[in-house]
C-alpha cells in the first residue's frame, strides 16, 4: 500500500475504516457529486447520509451502554473527515456536525440528555445534530469570531439562558451553524450572564420541536451545498435544567474542547478536498497533450504538481500529529488547553490555505476544463474556501497559533 507510512499514527482499525469509507465515497458519492449543488431539497444528500448511518458512523461516538461504540480517537476522526471530504465536504460537514453537537454531553456523561436523545441517534434512522455557536454581530460588535475567541471568555455571547424553577429559558439568535434548520437536536452555546465570563458559558440541549424556535432562510452559499445553514431565533424556549451539558466552568472547558476539535477535523477536511482535486488533475495532465507531450511531462507542469503534493502531505502530517497529541493528554496536557488550540490552529490554517492554493493550481493546469462542473475541480475550489473563513477565520486562527508561543497582548 503506497501510503502505509501513515501507520506511525493510524491503527489497523483506522486503515480498515479508511478503506471502507474510500469504497463508499467512490461508489456512492463520486457518481453524484456534480448533482449536489442542484439538490435543493437534499434528496441525494439525505440518501448518502442514511448510507453513512447504515455504516454505523452516527452511533459510533456514543457509549456502548447506549448502543454506540465509544469512539473517541481524534486520529480516526481526522481520517474520517479527510476521506468523506474527498467525496463531498458539505456532506461530510452535515454528517459530522452531529457528532460535534454530542461531544459535550458524552464527555460530561449527562445521563438526562443521553437517556432522552441517544436511543434515537444510535438507531437505524438518520438523525442530525447542530452545534449552534455563531451569532450575528451588533452595532457595537460581537457575534462571529468574537463568540469563539477564547480570550473574550464568552463575554460577547448574547444568547441568554435563565434558570426559572426547574427549567432553562433561552432567548437569542444564532446564525450560520451547520445543519441548523434540519437538525433534530441542538447544542446551544449560551451564557447565563455575559459579565461572568467563562463561568457564564452554558451548553444547553434543545430539541427541534421546542416551543419558541423559529428559523430564517436557507443561506445560498458559494459552495458546501450539502450543508444547510438557517438562522435560528429563540423566544422563551424552555427545556429541563438537566439538559445543560455539565455546569459552570465545565461547560466552558467543553466549549473550548469543541473549538480545538473543530479546528482539527476541518484541517482534515481541507486535506481531503485538496487530495480530490490533486487526483483529478494528475489524471488530466497525464492525458492532455500540449506541445507534443502530456502536461505533466513538461517541467513547468511537474513543478506545480510537486508543490501541490508537498502541500497536501505536509498538511496531512500536521493534522495527524496534532490529533495524536490530542489523543495523548497524559503526555501533552488537557485537550482543551491553549497549547492544543495553537497546535490544531496550525494544522487548520495551513491546510485551509493549502487547499485554496491547490484547487486554484489544479484549475490552472486544466485550463477551461478545470472551470466546468463536469471535471469536479471547480466544486473542490468552491467548497474549500469556507475552511479558511470558519472556525475563527484566517486571522483569529493565526492569533490562536501565536498564543501557544507567547503571551499575545490582544
Ligand atoms: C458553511 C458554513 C458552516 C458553518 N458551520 C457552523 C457551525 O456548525 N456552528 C457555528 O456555530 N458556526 C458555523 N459557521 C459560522 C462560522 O464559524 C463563522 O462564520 C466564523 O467563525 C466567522 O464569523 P464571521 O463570518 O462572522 O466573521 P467575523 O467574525 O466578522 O470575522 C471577519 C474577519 O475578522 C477576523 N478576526 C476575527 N477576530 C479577530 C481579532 N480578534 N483580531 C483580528 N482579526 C479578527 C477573522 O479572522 C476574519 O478574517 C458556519 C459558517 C458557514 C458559512
Amino acid at each position: 500500500m503506497p501510503d502505509q507510512y501513515l501507520d506511525v499514527f493510524l491503527t489497523k482499525e483506522d486503515f480498515m475504516m479508511r478503506d471502507m469509507l474510500r469504497g463508499f465515497v467512490d461508489k456512492e458519492m463520486m457518481p453524484v457529486r456534480q448533482q449536489i449543488d442542484e439538490d435543493k431539497d437534499h434528496v441525494i444528500v439525505r440518501r448518502i447520509l442514511q448510507g453513512l448511518t447504515d455504516l454505523g458512523l452516527q452511533k459510533s461516538p456514543f457509549p456502548p451502554e447506549y448502543g454506540g461504540m465509544g469512539a473517541k480517537s481524534a486520529v480516526s476522526a481526522g481520517i474520517l473527515h479527510e476521506e468523506l471530504s474527498r467525496g463531498d465536504s458539505g456532506i461530510c460537514t452535515a454528517c459530522n456536525v452531529t457528532g460535534w453537537a454530542w461531544i459535550p454531553a458524552i464527555a460530561a456523561n449527562n445521563k438526562a440528555v443521553l437517556d432522552r436523545f441517544a436511543p434515537e441517534f444510535t438507531g437505524k434512522e438518520l438523525r442530525m445534530g447542530c452545534f449552534n455557536m455563531t451569532e450575528p454581530g451588533g452595532p457595537h460588535g460581537g457575534g462571529g469570531c468574537d463568540i469563539e475567541n477564547l480570550n473574550l471568555q464568552g463575554r460577547k455571547i448574547r444568547t441568554i439562558a435563565k434558570l426559572e424553577g426547574d427549567e432553562w429559558v433561552l432567548n437569542g439568535q444564532k446564525m450560520w451553524a451547520s445543519n441548523c434548520g434540519v437538525a433534530d437536536l441542538y447544542c446551544m452555546v449560551c451564557t447565563t450572564d455575559p459579565n461572568l465570563g467563562d463561568e457564564g458559558i452554558a451548553l444547553i440541549y434543545v430539541p427541534k420541536d421546542a416551543k419558541g424556535i423559529s428559523y430564517g432562510k436557507d443561506e445560498h452559499k458559494a459552495g458546501m451545498a450539502g450543508d444547510k445553514n438557517h438562522s435560528m431565533f429563540l423566544e422563551n424556549v424552555r427545556v429541563p435544567k438537566e439538559w445543560r451539558a455539565a455546569g459552570p466552568k465545565i461547560d466552558a472547558e467543553l466549549f473550548h474542547n469543541n473549538c480545538v476539535i473543530g479546528r482539527l477535523v476541518t484541517a482534515a477536511m481541507a486535506v481531503g478536498q485538496a487530495q480530490g482535486a490533486f487526483e483529478t488533475v494528475l489524471k488530466y495532465t497525464g492525458d492532455r497533450i500540449v506541445a507534443d507531450k502530456p502536461i505533466r511531462q513538461h517541467s513547468i507542469g511537474a513543478g506545480i504538481l510537486a508543490d501541490m503534493a508537498i502541500g497536501i502531505e505536509t498538511a496531512r502530517w500536521s493534522y495527524l500529529a496534532a490529533a495524536w497529541m490530542y489523543d495523548h493528554p497524559e503526555q501533552y496536557g488537557p485537550p482543551m488547553s491553549q497549547y492544543m488550540l495553537s497546535k490544531t490552529s496550525i494544522a487548520k490554517v495551513y491546510a485551509a490555505d493549502m487547499a485554496v492554493s491547490v484547487t486554484n493550481k489544479a484549475m490552472e493546469l486544466m485550463g477551461s476544463f478545470g472551470y466546468v462542473r463536469e471535471y469536479d475541480v471547480e466544486k473542490y475550489w468552491r467548497d474549500c474556501k469556507i475552511i479558511q473563513l470558519w472556525e475563527g477565520g484566517a486571522q483569529l486562527g493565526r492569533l490562536d497559533v501565536c498564543r501557544g508561543y507567547y503571551d499575545l497582548n490582544l
